[in-house]
């Protein structure tokens, strides 16, 4: 087995891998980059659409550009490609990998975790019938699109409106699919709304809010599927309708990928690692960024996360002391997500949240403090707050609150 040792080891080279590597080289420390991949950008590499690096490089880029364009701002560094992680003992601070040149143990005195999210699997959804060949994940036919050049059909019908099965619709589209329509169980769109315009609308494809796919036809091949409008959450009897489809291309969402360390790290009830704002975990030496902390709408600020977790992570691993923590925070009424969960009050940060429900307009709380107000705030779009301890309390617990307000 071959030893290696390094100040910081990060794992996962998408956009958050690439900010952490910066991160650290900025504080002078050895980096090392595990990435299971031929090469970094992770995401990146299948977003061929444009809306990236508006906030980072003030260009509307395609995810490609953005890799490149980012990558150039990144010093050399060591990296290991096409590489498993077996194990991480968390303890002695010691990983083992593997790769075809043979197992590695790697001592480091950071780790940084940046290894993104999986998509939620179509068998999630439970839909009875049979199980044809034509059903994909919105990430695989985007994959088989995007890099392969393969067409998963001819006429597709799409489960949900989150921003993945929205870029979706378009780019089947673009590429001769008949996109029928797409078809979200929520009676709100899951995505960003200049997604709708730009990838629905725009293109005729209709949205059905409030319906489903609740079952599924064909043997060899899918031949359609039924769909129905649904309320609170069940299918209206009655409603049911057949729609003809060759291909079914599910956008079910995004689970944070943490399965290598969810028994060591504090996680989530949505699977997040659970970080303070300078992205440490509840393991002093381990940080976390990007998509398996929280799934963020936006690639910029995933870069910028990754930045402060590699910058963090390399001065605990040059033995400096980082602050502890001195406030957490706790979801309260009308909150689904929070981008982190600690604070050390000791520098301004910003967190994310993300609301229950659409509102008109939303009061934004930290306990009985009013942070600010948003117009027309929506699940699918994260809310930026600004948190600076010389303005508020930060320590002990802190509820955030989001309620709608009368104008
Ligand atoms: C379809 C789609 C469209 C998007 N569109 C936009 C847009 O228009 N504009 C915008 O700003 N943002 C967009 N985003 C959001 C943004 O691109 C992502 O949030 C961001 O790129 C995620 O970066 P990440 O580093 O957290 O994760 P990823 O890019 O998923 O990177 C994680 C990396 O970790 C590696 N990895 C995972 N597990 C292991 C392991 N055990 N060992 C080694 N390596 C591992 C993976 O191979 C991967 O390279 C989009 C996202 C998606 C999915």
């Amino acid at each position: 087995m071959k030893k290696l040792s390094y100040d910081v080891v990060i794992l996962g080279g998408g956009a958050a891998g690439m900010g952490a590597i910066k991160g650290v080289l900025s504080q002078n420390a050895s980096v090392l980059l595990i990435e299971r991949e031929p090469s970094t950008g992770g995401v990146l590499n299948q977003c061929i659409h444009n809306g990236f690096g508006l906030q980072v490089f003030k260009k509307e880029l395609t995810g490609p550009e953005y890799h490149e364009m980012y990558l150039e701002t990144v010093e050399p560094f060591d990296a290991m490609y096409e590489t498993t992680v077996l194990d991480v003992n968390f303890e002695n601070s010691v990983l083992k990998a593997i790769n075809a040149a043979g197992i590695y143990e790697i001592k480091y005195g950071a780790l940084v975790l940046t290894t993104g999210a999986r998509e939620r699997p179509f068998e999630a959804l439970r839909i009875p019938g049979s199980r044809p060949s034509g059903i994909f994940t919105a990430g695989l036919a985007q994959h088989f699109v995007n890099l392969e050049n393969h067409l998963p059909g001819r006429r597709a019908v799409i489960i949900g409106s989150g921003d993945i099965g929205l870029i979706m619709a378009r780019r089947l589209t673009l590429e001769g699919v008949e996109v029928e329509g797409v078809y979200e169980i929520m009676p709100y769109q899951g995505g960003l709304t200049r997604n709708v315009v730009q990838c629905l609308k725009d293109f005729n494809i209709p949205l059905h809010l409030s319906t489903s796919v609740v079952k599924i036809h064909g043997r060899e091949r899918l031949e359609g599927v039924t769909v129905a409008n649904f309320s609170d959450g069940n299918p209206v009897s009655g409603t049911e309708r057949f729609v003809k489809c060759d291909t079914l291309v599910a956008s079910v969402g995004l689970i944070p990928e943490n399965d290598l360390v969810d028994k060591n790290i504090e996680t989530s009830n949505d699977g997040g690692a659970v970080v303070d704002e300078l992205m440490r975990t509840s393991v002093d030496n381990v940080f976390a960024a990007g998509n398996n902390v929280c799934i963020h709408d936006l690639v910029d600020f995933v870069t910028i996360e990754g930045e402060t977790a590699g910058k963090n992570a390399a001065r605990v691993a040059k033995g400096q002391k980082i602050p502890k923590r001195e406030g957490f925070f706790k979801k309260g009424k009308g909150i689904r997500v929070l981008s982190v969960h600690y604070t050390t009050a000791t520098v301004p940060f910003k967190m994310y949240v993300r609301v229950e429900h659409p509102m008109n307009m939303a009061m934004l709380k930290m306990n009985d403090t009013k942070l600010k107000v948003v117009l027309n705030a929506k699940p699918s779009e994260m809310i930026e707050i600004m948190l600076d301890p010389t303005k508020y309390n930060l320590k002990g617990e802190i509820v955030i609150s989001a309620t709608e307000v009368k104008k």
